[in-house]
């Protein structure tokens, strides 16, 4: 694999660049067996809860789900905090945080992904926006108001299987229901002003950059939040895929698993 020519020009591009911008998809998680946390994928299969298929999924992405089904919805969603604490991220993040050490400006990280799995990874809390929102932190299901909170432990020891109304969580404000900070789909209700913030600080950080690289990992065609952000940095993208990995302009693309990839290019980087 590293006699390939793209991964020693992406490990060139990774060596001398002074920023390190990691852009990621579904395809990340994956690699550390995760499913889509937004119900898409068909990862769900083995973690589903007891009695749904996958076809209860699709109305468990929309935003009115933890309205209009609470206890399935926290079910679902429920089973999905319990999974991502207790999943470890994979041997790739520790690569990408290796390669961030070596650059002058570091790394910024923006992921699409609401497991929370850079941040459980060691990398810096302000050096991340997650553009979807998260999973580890819970906010009002009506909403009563703006605020969020941590989730903790919420779910933590709870019987997905068994859950019923009094089980959920409940808002810290109003007593009404509680769900997790991520956007889904058709979601007037998310509140992103957690989201803002973090734009905010990476706006300020690539301007301090002078030559970024942009490292894309598994971003799926379907929802381009991941594709347009990473197109939008000036600067050599590597776009790491399993299938559609073809670049426009200054680029890479390598068809291959985010961890696959990233081992490649850091064997090469190990023998520089
Ligand atoms: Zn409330």
């Amino acid at each position: 694999m590293n006699d390939n020519p793209e991964i020693r020009r992406a490990a060139d591009w990774v060596r001398s660049a002074d920023g390190i911008v990691i852009a990621a998809g579904a395809g990340m998680s994956v690699d550390s067996g995760l499913p889509d946390f937004r119900g898409t994928g068909g990862l769900w299969t083995s973690l589903l809860p007891a009695g749904m298929t996958e076809w209860d999924v699709g109305s468990l992405t929309q935003g009115e789900c933890f309205i209009d089904k609470p206890v399935d919805a926290w079910r679902f969603y429920g089973r999905a905090l319990q999974v991502c604490r207790q999943v470890a991220p994979h041997a790739g993040y520790a690569m990408l945080r290796r390669w961030a050490e070596r650059a002058s400006r570091g790394a910024f990280v923006f992921t699409s992904n609401v497991d929370g799995h850079f941040q459980a990874a060691g990398f810096d809390e302000a050096r991340i926006v997650e553009c979807h929102g998260t999973i580890n932190f819970m906010q009002c299901a009506e909403p009563c108001s703006d605020a969020i909170w941590v989730s903790g432990s919420v779910m933590d020891g709870v019987d997905i299987d068994t859950l019923t109304p009094s089980d959920l969580p409940r808002c810290q404000h109003c007593g009404r229901l509680a769900r997790p900070n991520f956007l889904m789909f058709d979601d007037t209700s998310w509140i992103g002003t957690r989201t803002s913030l973090q734009w905010e600080r990476l706006r300020t950080w690539l301007g301090t950059v002078a030559k970024p690289v942009v490292i894309e990992l598994g971003a799926g065609t379907v929802v381009l939040s991941v594709r347009m952000f990473s197109e939008s940095v000036r600067g050599a993208l590597i776009r790491i895929n399993l299938s559609e990995c073809a670049v426009v302009g200054d680029g890479v693309g390598i068809r291959g698993s985010a961890l696959q990839i990233l081992s490649a290019i850091d064997e090469v980087m190990r023998k520089a």
